[in-house]
């Protein structure tokens, strides 16, 4: 098919050729597809569920955002079927705000404000706690290598809220980022107060 047509009266441009490294990225990239599907026939989201579809995608947990360690770590590949793959992105985007699940909660708050000690005391029952700020690599500043692989844990995380209805609380410092996290894994969010500032209570 000849690149130039004529649609609507407009000739259509050729799209620009791609670089011999990027057509390289292509090759290596479904060398790397099939490698795990072949490893990893069964969807990821349905194993979860205790359901064995056949995958058909190799997903990215953490989104790699063009990073090319995130890109190439094995560790943050899936495989899933293009209905979990669809319903990650949905909830990845916001484009489907998820009521929340019962028994999943987000507590926030600053530091000092009593969290991990809530978390403890709440945990009764619970499938899951995780502590996102540890798990990011938040609290210093890390090499890129060891931030990367924090970023994949944390996404893990979030991942499996995604495919089950599994309880869990999750500690988030920053209250934006809790309701941002709240809104598309499906939880209520706590908000504790720093204790220096009246520990929640009014003034
Ligand atoms: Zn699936």
């Amino acid at each position: 098919m000849p690149y130039r047509a004529k649609v609507a009266g407009r000739t259509t441009v050729k799209p620009p050729r791609r670089t011999s490294l990027e057509r390289g990225y292509d090759r290596q990239w479904r060398n790397a597809r099939a490698e795990h599907l072949e490893v990893h026939p069964w969807c990821e989201g349905c194993l979860m569920r205790s359901l064995y579809v056949r995958a058909s995608l190799v997903d990215h947990i953490e989104p790699h955002r063009d990073d090319q360690l995130l890109f190439w770590d094995r560790d943050n590949f899936q495989s899933l079927c293009a209905s979990c793959h669809s319903l990650k992105s949905k909830y990845e985007s916001f484009a489907v705000r998820r009521d929340p699940v019962k028994g999943r909660t987000i507590v926030c708050g600053p530091p000092g404000s009593g969290k991990t000690t809530w978390l403890q005391s709440h945990k009764e029952g619970i499938d899951h706690t995780f502590d996102m700020d540890e798990l990011a690599g938040m609290a210093f500043p890390l090499p890129h290598e060891i931030h990367m692989r924090m970023l994949v844990a944390r996404g893990k995380v979030l991942n499996r809220m995604y495919f089950t209805n599994e309880s869990a609380i999750i500690i988030i410092t920053d209250e934006r980022h809790a309701r941002r996290a709240a809104a598309s894994i499906g939880a209520d969010v706590v908000r504790l107060r720093d204790r220096k500032n009246g520990g929640g209570l009014p003034f």
